[in-house]
């Protein structure tokens, strides 16, 4: 079981390298941002009062946020396609080959009391983060790719403006989660400033090594 935290400021590409890594490691992949956009495209309560919030590149509440991520963990499966028919925790007893069990937080936490809730969750359901990999990239670079991914991203949130925000409510809410996790001897930082497959190798030798020692 390997539980990671995946980081990175807007534009870093943490969900495009969430995606890759629970591809290839078959790991349960839980995106906040995309369990918050499902709830605004499906309408719901939840999803209504997330919308303008994350419009304007806010955070949303905890209330909003947390039961979503708790849920989905719980669940241990958020993928709607057919091969999460089974339950990717159930592969053995369905006679599947085994494959090493764990998963990938990605959006969550964003300030350093979601860390401490995001303990709390994990502490129930007897898991623990293993491993909190955070993807650097400098701020001119990010700047850029969010400008390139405005164009076809139809994110409502990919404006200039509401960039220019997001970016300024990581460094000041998100970059101490940093620290918190340099403390406690979980974190690895990895250069991402370079093509999408150099920083997946990147990650992947961290995760490789961890799964050694597990
Ligand atoms: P990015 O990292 O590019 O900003 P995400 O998809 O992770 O994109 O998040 C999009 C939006 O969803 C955020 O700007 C915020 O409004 C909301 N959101 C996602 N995760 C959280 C969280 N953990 N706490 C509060 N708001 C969140």
């Amino acid at each position: 079981m390997l539980n990671i935290v995946i980081f990175g400021a807007p534009g870093a590409g943490k969900g495009t390298q969430a995606t890759l890594l629970a591809e290839k490691y078959d790991f349960l992949h839980v995106s906040t941002g995309d369990l918050l956009r499902q709830e605004v495209a499906m309408g719901s309560a939840l999803g209504r009062r997330a919308q303008d919030i994350m419009n304007r590149g806010d955070l949303v509440g905890d209330d909003i946020v947390v039961p979503l991520l708790d849920r989905a963990l719980r669940q241990r499966s958020t993928l709607p396609d057919p091969d999460a028919a089974i339950d990717p925790w159930d592969r053995e007893r369905n006679g599947m080959p085994h494959r090493p069990e764990g998963c990938i937080i990605d959006g969550f936490p964003r300030t350093v009391s979601q860390a401490q809730t995001l303990e709390f969750i994990l502490n129930r359901l007897q898991r623990k983060i293993d491993l909190v990999i955070a993807i650097d990239v400098p701020r001119d670079e990010l700047v850029r790719r969010i400008h390139d991914r405005a164009a076809v991203s139809g994110r409502s949130d990919d404006t200039e403006e509401v960039i220019r925000h997001r970016l300024e409510l990581y460094d000041q809410q998100t970059q101490p989660v940093l620290d918190y996790y340099r403390v406690s001897g979980l974190l690895v930082s990895v250069d991402g400033s370079e093509m999408i497959a150099d920083t997946n190798h990147r990650i992947c030798s961290v995760i490789d090594a961890k799964l050694k020692r597990k």
